[in-house]
């Protein structure tokens, strides 16, 4: 899966706030991810965050 910073992708499991929409901050290691709804950012181990990616939004 090609990921870019900027993008806005959708998980499979939603945050607590029940938004399922983030946009990618940084990529590395770790996604930093911003939640869309409740602008809460959120660090995810690589691995983790590519298998919780539903679809890519833009
Ligand atoms: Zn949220």
């Amino acid at each position: 899966m090609d990921i870019q910073v900027g993008q806005i992708i959708q998980t499979k499991k939603p945050h607590p706030c029940s938004g399922d929409r983030w946009k990618v901050l940084r990529i590395g290691m770790d996604f930093k991810l911003q939640c869309l709804t409740c602008g809460r950012e959120v660090m995810v181990p690589r691995k983790k965050a590519e298998k919780s990616i539903k679809q890519i939004i833009e």
